[in-house]
């Protein structure tokens, strides 16, 4: 960080406490060029991601969401709950670091169906048909078909 007063960047930190709930930190600084001291606030940058739904509207991104629409998909299955919040953690660290500010829905969609893959078949084929609305048997199937395959090699 520059020093404010003289430019120079060797500034050296001289105490740093949590600011604002422990969302912020401030940090009280010493340049080592002139000795004058000045603060700064570190501040973790909050970025609202929206998602574009099928029909052009927008919403807020919801991890809530994304959770209750995994959690359902492995309903009885043999997914423990932190592998759940695991796949949702990489979908949201995966959407911030694209810094996008909008999203398309059936991009995350494809996110976690990515994710449910490796994780339970099942999981998947139920989160897939709900989210791909098979419109028959028949594309459902293919679905199945194409597990299977992945699964024969
Ligand atoms: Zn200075």
């Amino acid at each position: 960080m520059r020093c404010p007063y003289c430019e120079n960047i060797d500034t050296k930190v001289v105490d740093s406490r949590p600011t604002d709930e422990g969302k912020a930190i401030r940090r009280r600084r010493l340049c080592e060029e002139c000795g004058k001291r000045f603060t700064t606030y570190e501040k973790l940058e909050e970025n609202i991601i929206m998602v574009i739904k099928k029909n052009g509207q927008r919403e807020s991104f919801d991890r809530n969401k994304i959770l209750n629409g995994i959690v359902k998909a492995c309903e009885k299955r043999p997914v423990p709950m932190a592998t759940i919040e695991g796949i949702v953690d990489n979908i949201e660290r995966g959407l911030n670091n694209m810094m996008e500010k909008e999203v398309e829905s059936t991009f995350i969609g494809e996110l976690i169906m990515d994710e449910l893959k490796k994780v339970d078949d099942v999981a998947y084929v139920r989160f897939a048909s709900v989210y791909r609305e098979f419109k028959d048997a028949d594309t459902f199937i293919k679905e199945l078909e194409k597990l299977l395959k992945r699964d024969a090699k």
